[in-house]
């Protein structure tokens, strides 16, 4: 796969050079070069942000914002570098809007909580979509639940698309947040955010994207979307795990209490009172993955050093051709045919079951996902066991989809 030609690709991205720089894809699996298309689970980290956590336990180990001696000086500039590089490639006006969450997830988390403490009384709604990751459902049930406050879901047709008259129906004055996908990563369908930030803004209601599956596929530009939160996690932007963002405009994280309590949280502590750091520590209780923290900043090197609008047509050439492809195969059916859609193909076959081609694309060295993908509703809705999801990075290859076309085949023949 060292030599890559592109056909039918306008822009000029070497995709050679980028795959050169991920170590992982020169390895074999099952004694076949290995073709990962996983990507929506997580993607490969390049050298770049492998040398940096090596330097990193290397050379500057050391705990941050306490110490007064060089490797802690030097842990915590460097950690903070990263929030200044979160702060421009997501457009936020200030650094301290930037919190550092454990992932997408947790970020979740600490929204629904923190916010559902501060802004939810009884009877108050949240909308969520059809299509959303089991995590950007549970944390609002659990705080709905906590709070008296009702869950409203907005439906999507048959094409994955959220059906937009029915948004502007369920949206009212009791509306106090829209909680919602950026990109669906079970159907790669992209989501109308911008109409839904601005009618959602005309009722009182503020919104948090789940940017999980966006981040690293288009840019994001918060202050030009004028979306209130927004989440994403490191390790599906090419970034080490254990680390994410949670974007918020700081007049709402102002007025929102921590989520957790602890070290570097506070500004004084008594038995009788404790008073809270200002923002972004507030909301970073506790000894955070430092090093995840530094290496997030080489993944957000990388991804410039391409250029995230290359990315997202080069991404978008490989999904179009996969989508043409996948067609030659009898009996496919696509799961998720949005007219506007980022990164992730996926399908089911007649007559065979998403395990069983999951597993023998395995055999070939093929890493797709199959099952759910956490989105249990959206299987329900197509009325599916789940799906067989080709989920693309940067670096995946016409060829490689080639691969994953000629691989069906031969699962199929074998399954029926
Ligand atoms: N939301 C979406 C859309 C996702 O794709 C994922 C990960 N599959 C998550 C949330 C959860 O992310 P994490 O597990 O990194 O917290």
């Amino acid at each position: 796969m060292s030599s890559v030609v592109v056909s039918n690709y306008a822009g000029s991205l070497d995709i050679a050079a980028i795959r050169a720089a991920f170590p992982i894809l020169s390895t074999t699996v099952n004694g076949k070069p290995l073709v990962y298309l996983d990507n929506g689970a997580t993607t490969q980290k390049p050298q770049r942000v492998i040398d940096t956590i090596n330097e990193y336990y290397t050379r500057h180990n050391s705990n941050i914002h306490r110490g007064v001696h060089f490797l802690s000086q030097y842990a915590t500039d460097a950690y903070e570098v990263t929030r200044k590089k979160i702060q421009r490639f997501i457009n936020a006006k200030h650094d301290h809007e930037i919190i550092f969450t454990k992932g997408t997830t947790d970020g979740i988390n600490l929204l629904a909580y923190s916010f559902g403490k501060s802004s939810i009384q009884p009877g108050d709604e949240i909308l969520i979509s059809a299509m959303e990751h089991h995590s950007n459902i549970v944390p609002w049930q659990i705080m709905c639940e906590d709070r008296g406050a009702v869950l409203r879901v907005i439906p999507m047709n048959e094409k994955g698309e959220l059906i937009m008259e029915e948004f502007y129906k369920l949206l009212n004055s009791k509306t106090k947040m829209v909680a919602i996908t950026y990109i669906s990563n079970s159907l790669g369908t992209v989501n109308p955010v911008k109409e839904i930030i601005d009618a959602a803004h005309q009722k009182g209601a503020k919104v948090m994207l789940d940017a999980a599956q966006a981040i690293h596929h288009i840019a994001v530009d918060v202050q030009k979307l004028e979306v209130d939160f927004l989440v994403f996690s490191s390790h599906k932007m090419y970034g080490p795990t254990g680390v994410g963002i949670l974007y918020g405009k700081e007049e709402l994280l102002n007025a929102m209490p921590p989520y957790q309590g602890g070290g570097d949280m506070i500004k004084t502590v008594t038995f009788e009172k404790t008073t809270y750091n200002e923002l972004p520590f507030k909301f970073e209780a506790g000894t955070p993955n430092i090093e995840a923290g530094i290496c997030l900043g080489a993944a957000v090197d990388f991804i410039e050093s391409i250029g995230i609008d290359h990315i997202a047509a080069y991404e978008e050439y490989l999904l179009n051709y996969a989508t043409e492809q996948i067609k030659q195969i009898q009996g496919v059916r696509i799961i998720g045919e949005a007219a506007h859609k980022s990164g992730v193909l996926s399908f089911v076959i007649d007559g065979t079951h998403p395990y069983d081609v999951g597993v023998l694309l395995d055999k070939m060295g093929i890493a797709v996902r199959t099952g759910h993908h956490c989105t249990e509703p959206v299987m329900n809705f197509f009325k599916v066991p789940g799906t067989i999801r080709a989920s693309f990075a940067i670096y995946n290859t016409k060829e490689e989809v080639d691969a994953l076309i000629a691989g069906l085949k031969k699962a199929v023949m074998m399954l029926l």
